[in-house]
């Protein structure tokens, strides 16, 4: 059970929407630190040290960059955009993973021109690398384990998967770059999304693990350090639990200790690119009730629409909904909770059991500081909202802010106009 509490009343949200009106994402920065903290003591024990990129994608604003970067995140990053966010709050080298795949050519060169680790997904981008951007000192491959491994509802089987190389490519690709010169390596996997067993990532590493002494043996490559990857969950639904990190700490730890402690590849660093699980829970939509309609069923109509937050209307995904200043009323209304896009599917909850509600209130959905705005989009006119910082002070910064009319209009020429 998780229990799904809000960081502020509903005094503070009145106060806040009389300067940012609804909707808006609003981010707990405190909240973030807390979990930044335990995440990283958890895995203080790692020998060659261990390191969380962000993925940026999860939520790509240079504030929430900067604060991870502060508690000492790099950022995992696989587009052009996202490199130069990386750039702009200060993080160089190594402290950028560049993990793309279809790699266009101008990406690997902006990597390779800000020393990221570049993390190759496919044995066929060694000559495209080469010839566009060159080699690097060190370089990351990212290995799909196939049919060792099985994937989650969210990536699907690794054999289906478009990521990675195979077992055989992996051997064959550090022979080739050693021959290039390649004086670094390490080695990358990532097979999950949102999962929530603990035990899939002790499985992951002793894949990995596995995997390097093979490379090892082969080779005679000493694997600098190895990539989890991202995929750890979050309980959205209370019924869930968070992913126990030091559980998950002390059974890599147990795998380091029968497999790599006292080999060759000792000292071995471990780096994560967790996204979901570093900011997801901190992040909340805050949107006002339009309208009430009833017909066959009761719907409730926000302000916040699926341009917010795609996640339900796209994997059908529970959010949690407070209807702000009611949490303790008796829960005895069935609602559709609807935006205003012209797409039966912009749901964020079907036949959910709320409090009663009415025109004006404010009702928050929980668990958006991760793939929220970031999968914002602009089908049917519908604009992106402001993202707001609730700082540890209390203070609310804005840190993005609301879409216009003429953002939209950016790109477009009138004809005849
Ligand atoms: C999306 C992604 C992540 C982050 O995933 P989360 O579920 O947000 O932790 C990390 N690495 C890669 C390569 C990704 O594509």
């Amino acid at each position: 059970m998780t229990e799904k509490k809000v960081p502020f009343s509903i005094q503070d949200i009145e106060n806040i929407t009389a300067e940012h009106p609804t909707p808006f994402h609003i981010y707990d920065e405190e909240g973030i630190i807390q979990n930044a903290d335990y995440f990283l003591k958890a895995f203080r024990w790692v020998p060659g040290g261990f390191k969380n990129y962000f993925a940026v994608k999860a939520l790509p604003n240079p504030y929430i960059i900067k604060l991870l970067k502060n508690l000492g995140m790099g950022a995992d990053c696989s587009s052009l955009p996202e490199l130069i966010l990386a750039e702009k709050v200060g993080l160089r080298g190594e402290d950028i993973m560049f993990t793309s795949n279809d790699t266009p050519a101008e990406e690997f060169i902006k990597a390779i021109e800000l020393g990221a680790v570049i993390n190759l997904d496919d044995i066929s981008h060694i000559p495209f690398l080469e010839k566009h951007a060159g080699i690097p000192e060190l370089i990351c491959f990212r290995y799909n384990p196939g049919r060792l491994k099985s994937g989650n509802v969210f990536i699907g089987n690794p054999e289906d998967a478009k990521y990675g190389f195979t077992r055989e490519q992996v051997l064959e690709g550090y022979g080739i770059m050693k021959k290039k010169g390649v004086k670094r390596f390490a080695l990358h996997t990532m097979v999950a999304s949102n999962e929530l067993n603990p035990e899939y990532f002790v499985d992951t590493a002793r894949i990995l693990f596995d995997l390097a002494i093979e490379v090892y043996k082969t080779h005679g490559i000493k694997i600098e350090f190895i990539n989890l990857g991202g995929g750890v969950g979050i309980p959205y639904h209370p019924n869930q639990k968070a992913v126990d990190l030091e559980l998950v700490s002390r059974g890599i730890k147990e795998a380091y200790e029968n497999m790599i402690a006292g080999e060759g590849l000792h000292p071995l660093k471990i780096v994560m690119e967790c996204g979901r699980m570093v900011t997801g829970p901190f992040g909340y939509l805050v949107s006002r009730v339009r309208h009430i309609k009833n017909t066959y069923k009761t719907f409730v109509g926000l302000d916040a629409c699926m341009a917010n937050l795609m996640r339900p209307a796209m994997y059908g995904a529970y959010h949690h909904i407070t209807v702000l200043g009611k949490e303790n009323e008796p829960v005895e209304y069935t609602y559709d909770i609807t935006g205003s896009l012209c797409e039966n599917n912009d749901k964020f909850a079907i036949n959910r059991k709320l409090p009663k509600i009415e025109v004006g209130d404010i009702l928050v959905i929980h668990d958006t500081g991760a793939h929220g705005h970031a999968m914002g989009f602009n089908y049917n006119g519908k604009l992106r909202s402001a993202e707001l910082l609730l700082k540890e002070n209390k203070s609310v910064q804005l840190i993005r802010r609301a879409e216009t009319v003429d953002d939209y209009f950016a790109t477009l020429n009138f004809p005849g106009l």
